[in-house]
């Protein structure tokens, strides 16, 4: 048996070596967790703002911020305290009545998103899933294509999420190798190329489904104007553009939205991650009645969304990006971030990609894998996250000082001169 590191620190007993504990708790998951996931060896136990302490009382700076669902960093007081006062009141009806949060949750985010309506879910897949149910009703229901003919245009090197119809239009092996049979329905195009959208495009396609910025592919930029020749070709053939703004949205590239970088306005946006402050799941399908009016009652749904806590935090999350702050200080962090990236470049980096508060770090293989360089930089107080093999993803809580991003930019640099 494993005790539960209930006190955090408390688990850093004076007879036992350091790291016991970690090693105890890492065995307990890999004996009872699934091995679904490939963890660096750090046990959380608490956190704040942008530092977590694990069960040994060691500290480390957050540079993944749980993939962007915490940009508004660890426990942040004003979404702790929105939480905490709901808990006092009610936490779940379920959709089967009415609850006090969700409307005026609604109301303040189909505001921020300058739509109409908003259909909340938990989950960014379930949201993702969500956005494809609606396109291919709308298809059917308002554009007239014949039903089960619709299709949807998507980008390779996408990543929506994990559930079976969503890898079914995934490129990358390991998502989809052994989870078929697959979801028909998709057409995948390269990423960046709006002209091969254009030319996959016919009469039966309800909607092009695209991130703005590519996340999991590792901070993949798009051409300048791609998010505008999307929404013309959309608006030209009579086709949904939805983007899916789960990791790119909600403050991190320096905007409210990604698709903001270019002042387009997607028909259809996906929400996720940080727009449950690192508190809650709460994931929305945000778009104008025109579209989103089209599911009638009954036709989906889920029984935690719209729960009443879920919304309590999701109001202050869109308070908080109502101001405006979280946007600029993305911004203004993130030049200060790529500045100080830019001089590793050449010297243990190849490349980097930067938007916002939000970076891709492309490691030259020399110098070790993403994999390696994570870990060495776990020892040096460091938490990022590698993808793709040789890329290291750096997506802080927006809450972080321009000096723990120069501490941490030196830890990368000592790390890499070995
Ligand atoms: C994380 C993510 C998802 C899936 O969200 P989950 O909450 O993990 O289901 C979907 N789309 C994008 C772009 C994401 O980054």
């Amino acid at each position: 048996m494993t005790t539960t590191p209930v006190d955090g620190l408390s688990g850093a007993r004076a007879d036992a070596p350091a790291d016991a504990l970690t090693g105890e708790l890492i065995a307990a998951e890999n004996a009872h967790v699934a091995h679904n996931y490939h963890p660096l060896p750090v046990v959380v136990a608490r956190a704040e703002g942008a530092w977590v302490t694990d069960v040994e009382g060691k500290r480390y700076l957050d540079l993944l911020s749980a993939y962007s669902a915490l940009n508004f960093g660890h426990r942040h007081p004003a979404l702790v305290a929105a939480a905490v006062d709901q808990l006092g009141r009610v936490t779940l009806t379920s959709r089967a009545f009415h609850n006090d949060r969700l409307g005026p949750f609604a109301e303040a985010l189909a505001a921020l998103c300058g739509k109409d309506m908003v259909l909340p879910m938990n989950t960014g897949a379930e949201a993702v899933e969500t956005g494809i149910k609606l396109a291919r009703a709308w298809a059917y229901r308002v554009k007239g294509v014949p039903e089960g003919a619709a299709t949807i245009v998507v980008a390779d090197g996408n990543f929506h999420g994990r559930t079976t119809t969503i890898v079914s239009f995934s490129d990358d092996p390991q998502a989809r190798a052994g989870f078929g049979p697959f979801t028909p329905g998709f057409v995948s195009v390269p990423y960046g190329d709006a002209e091969a959208i254009a030319r996959a495009i016919d009469e039966n396609t309800a909607a092009v489904l695209v991130e703005p910025i590519q996340g999991e592919a590792g901070v993949v930029i798009p051409p300048e104007g791609y998010l505008r020749r999307i929404r013309e070709i959309c608006d030209e053939k009579n086709v949904l553009f939805i983007a899916d703004e789960i990791q790119s949205g909600l403050a991190r590239v320096g905007t409210t939205f990604a698709c903001d970088r270019e002042e387009v306005v997607p028909d259809v946006y996906l929400l996720g991650k940080a727009l449950g402050g690192g508190i809650v799941p709460l994931s929305a399908v945000v778009a104008d009645a025109a579209v989103l009016g089209v599911i009638r009652p009954g036709e989906h749904g889920s029984t935690f969304g719209g729960n009443p806590l879920a919304c309590a935090v999701g109001q202050q999350v869109v308070e908080m990006l109502a101001s405006g702050e979280f946007q600029t200080r993305a911004q203004a962090l993130g030049e200060h971030l790529e500045q100080a990236l830019q001089a590793l470049v050449g010297a243990g980096v190849t490349g980097i990609r930067v938007a916002g508060l939000w970076a891709g770090v492309d490691i030259d293989p020399a110098y070790g894998t993403g994999r390696e360089i994570a870990e060495r930089l776990l020892h040096r107080g460091v938490l990022v996250k590698d993808t793709h093999g040789q890329t290291i993803r750096i997506a802080p809580p927006l809450v972080v000082r321009a000096t723990e991003l120069d501490w941490a930019v030196e830890q990368l640099r000592l790390v890499l001169a070995g």
